[in-house]
């Protein structure tokens, strides 16, 4: 990398100004602060003090004469007077008298002291504070590290963050040993000729863990971990992220095998928008990334982990094969999760005997990994607060209370009606979906909410590839949308206003049915419905007459009442199902497709795709 001069001039002017301060000290301070002790007298005290004798040691000056009482102990001065006497009577006063002696220097001595020594001595102390403030920014060879990265190595190989530190997020762990066990034997996967993936992104809301995560993998790997925010790449001057990045990939490859985590990966990796005017410095730190992505080999040992919150607003460049291709979601905890990481933090406080953490998990529903060990260290300190030893449960539950109310408005906790109501709503949906024949089945159910506002959700994974679904598909699709208002209907005779995202969903569906597909009765295959702009959103327009268009709206409605009207009434044909699964969920929070099935049927037998790529939900 070019380097950058040092700017000196700012550096000298300080130099200059110290320079000048103690040469003002050195000639008007300290003579000053001598002559205070010298007492000031007139000649004529001069004299008869010569005369009588008083006088001990005298040095004449060449404008003053210097002089001591005979016991030396005060000394005097006085201006001196043109005195041809002066010498006789000082001998007479058996005084010790002597003229100044100037001490000649050599004009190269006096050069080297009064000059070049100082200025050396500036020089010197000026390069060295220069160097460490450079130290402490980062870089080692410019003026605050502009332009290097700011990346720090956190974890030797020995010490560190562990898996086991990381409770809850099985999942995530599991997809992570893959990359630790590579670090440990990148021979054997070598030989295969296997590439790991060069970056991996850790998806999920803050205070997961995603963070623990990826030191967890260095730790349990033994390499060095760097790590960097996203958003100390965004410089304020072009180009110089772009450097940093460049700086970090370099020191990356001298100490690979290693992990390099950047964080907030959104703030540089933002969908760029084409517009005119757009961020260049944060273009060109994201290019560099890319470049620098593409440039090294999948198996030189440097794996990239990167973390974010927001990955839909993620540039797709950075999604590609090759790069970010492997995603990691790190969900918020479930009820079992959430108890284990209460229990990990709650290791390192003193807690009473009698806890019961899934009580306090429980009662945490909705919080992250974060959150809950700020709620264990929030305990503690009320027990501090009420001279109590340890943490007591009632400590922790009401630093529940502490915590949630900091982020009820963020994360949604919801009240106990609130929860059997989205527990039925789901359990609406997945129980809908079971009873139909052509539905995919069910993966996963839960009431955990999430940070994009879904209160809970049911995940049905299609069996293989499907690329296409005829109509009663599309129609137990439907009436599966409307299966979470119809078991609230079902069970408290009322609706509530969770089934937003399922009317908007069916709704499309039954239009597209009618409009795209070709699926109603009276208008057969006539297309009312063109798209453009397939890459870009896929905008599509209607292309038929008011008239026309009116009978749609009816067709649509139709539909989706005929389908919500099924799902009602699977529900009322399965009621006692639907409450002992409910109840189930209510308990679990999160519940898999295998014990939603061993419910259902008693069996336990469910065909499932395993495939957690496979076409999720969010129903
Ligand atoms: P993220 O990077 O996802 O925002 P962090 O990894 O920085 O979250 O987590 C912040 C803190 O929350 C951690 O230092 C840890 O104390 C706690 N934490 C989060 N998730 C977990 C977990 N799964 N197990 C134990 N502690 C956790």
């Amino acid at each position: 990398m070019k380097e950058v001069k040092t700017p000196r001039k700012p550096l000298l002017y300080y130099y200059a100004i110290v320079l000048l301060c103690l040469m003002l000290f050195n000639s008007l301070v300290m003579p000053w602060f001598n002559q205070r002790k010298i007492q000031l007298v007139d000649y004529g005290t001069f004299i008869t003090m010569t005369q009588n004798q008083e006088v001990g040691l005298v040095e004449l000056q060449e404008n003053q004469i210097l002089f001591t009482d005979k016991e030396q102990t005060k000394v005097y001065k006085t201006g001196r007077m043109e005195d041809p006497e002066l010498v006789e009577r000082l001998t007479d006063s058996g005084a010790q008298f002597y003229p100044e002696i100037v001490e000649e220097m050599s004009p190269l001595t006096s050069l080297l002291l009064y000059w070049i020594l100082p200025i050396l001595v500036f020089v010197g102390i000026g390069q060295f504070l220069t160097k460490r403030m450079m130290n402490k920014a980062g870089g080692n060879g410019m003026m605050f590290g502009m332009g290097k990265s700011n990346a720090k190595i956190y974890v030797s190989s020995s010490e560190g963050i562990r898996f086991d530190d990381v409770a809850g997020e099985d999942e995530a762990k599991e997809s992570l040993t893959e990359i630790v066990d590579y670090l440990h034997n990148p021979k054997i996967y070598q030989e295969i000729g296997a590439s790991m993936p060069k970056g991996v992104l850790l998806v999920g809301p803050p205070g997961t863990g995603k963070t623990m995560l990826a030191k967890a993998v260095a730790g349990e790997a033994g390499v060095p971990f760097f790590s960097i925010s996203g958003s100390e790449f965004v410089e304020m001057f072009v180009g110089m992220g772009a450097s940093k990045v460049r700086d970090l990939f370099r020191q990356a490859k001298e100490k690979a095998p290693c992990i390099v985590f950047i964080d907030e990966i959104d703030a540089i990796g933002k969908k760029r928008d084409g517009q005119i005017g757009g961020n260049d410095e944060r273009e060109q730190t994201l290019n560099q990334l890319l470049t620098e992505m593409d440039g090294f080999e999948g198996n030189n040992g440097v794996i990239i982990l990167a973390a974010t919150n927001r990955p839909e607003s993620l540039d797709p460049a950075l999604t590609r094969p090759g790069r970010f291709d492997r995603r990691v979601p790190v969900e918020l905890p479930d009820l079992k999760g959430r108890e284990e990481i209460l229990k990990v933090h709650a290791k390192k406080i003193k807690v009473a005997e009698d806890v019961n953490f899934h009580q306090i998990a429980r009662m945490a529903s909705g919080a992250s990994g974060a959150e809950l060990a700020n709620i264990v260290n929030e305990a503690a300190l009320r027990a501090v607060r009420n001279h109590r030893p340890f943490a007591t449960q009632g400590d922790l539950e009401e630093s529940i209370e502490v915590v949630i109310a900091g982020y009820q408005k963020k994360n949604a906790i919801l009240t106990d009606q609130e929860k059997w109501t989205v527990a039925y709503h789901e359990i609406g949906h997945a129980l809908v979906a079971a009873k139909q024949s052509h539905s995919a089945p069910v993966q996963k159910i839960t009431i955990i909410p999430r940070t994009s506002g879904a209160l809970g959700y049911t995940m049905q994974v299609e069996e293989g590839n499907k690329y296409l679904m005829t109509k009663e598909e599309l129609e137990n699709k439907i009436a599966t949308y409307t299966g979470g208002r119809a078991a609230e209907e079902v069970r408290f005779g009322t609706s509530s206003t969770g089934a937003s995202n399922d009317i908007e969903q069916a709704t499309k569906l039954a239009r597209a049915m009618i409009t795209r597909y070709g699926m109603s009765q009276d208008f057969d295959m006539v297309a009312m419905e063109t798209t453009t702009n397939q890459y870009l959103g896929g905008d599509s327009s209607l292309t038929c007459s008011m008239e026309t268009q009116t009978e749609i709206d009816r067709q649509v409605v139709t539909l989706v009442k005929e389908q919500h009207a099924k799902a009602i009434q699977i529900l009322m044909e399965n009621r006692e199902k639907l409450d002992e699964l409910s109840h189930y969920l209510y308990e679990k929070e999160t519940i898999t497709g295998d014990e939603f099935m061993q419910i259902l049927n008693g069996d336990g037998k469910q065909e499932q795709n395993n495939d957690h790529k496979g076409a999720g939900e969010q129903v």
